[in-house]
C-alpha cells in the first residue's frame, strides 16, 4: 500500500486534493526540518522520507497544522496517521495487525 493510500485509509483525507498553494506553510520552526507543505508533497510522491523527517514529530508543527489547509484537508489527522505509520514500520508496535490509534475526533 502506498503512503498516500495509507493516509487515505486511516484518515479519509485524500492528499490528491492538495493544490500546492503553500497556504499551510508556517515557516520552518526550530524543531522542523521541512515546511508542512513539503511534508504533504512527500506523501503525494509516496516518498517514505515523510516518515523520517523531524517535522512529522514536531509538536509545534502539529499544533499549527490544525485548520491550516484552506482547501479543507485535515493536516493534523494526516500527521497523526503518519506518526502511527512510522512507529508501525519501525517496529514500535510488534503485534501483527494492531489497529492504528487515531483519536476518534480525527477520523473522517
Ligand atoms: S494549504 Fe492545503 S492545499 Fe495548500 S499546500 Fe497546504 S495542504 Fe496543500
Amino acid at each position: 500500500m502506498t503512503l498516500r493510500s495509507t493516509v487515505k485509509k486511516i484518515t479519509g483525507q485524500d492528499i490528491y486534493a492538495c493544490q500546492a498553494c503553500n497556504d499551510c506553510d508556517i515557516g520552518t520552526l526550530t524543531d522542523m526540518d521541512i515546511p508542512l507543505s513539503s511534508l504533504i508533497q512527500l506523501i503525494l510522491l509516496n516518498d517514505e522520507e515523510a516518515l523520517q523527517c523531524r517535522t512529522l514529530w514536531s509538536d509545534s508543527a502539529l499544533q499549527a497544522s490544525r485548520g491550516a489547509c484552506k482547501r479543507g484537508l485535515d493536516l493534523s489527522a494526516v500527521m497523526l496517521a503518519l506518526r502511527e505509520e512510522s512507529k508501525r514500520k519501525t517496529g514500535e508496535y510488534n503485534t501483527p495487525g494492531q489497529k492504528l490509534r487515531i483519536p476518534p475526533s480525527k477520523k473522517a
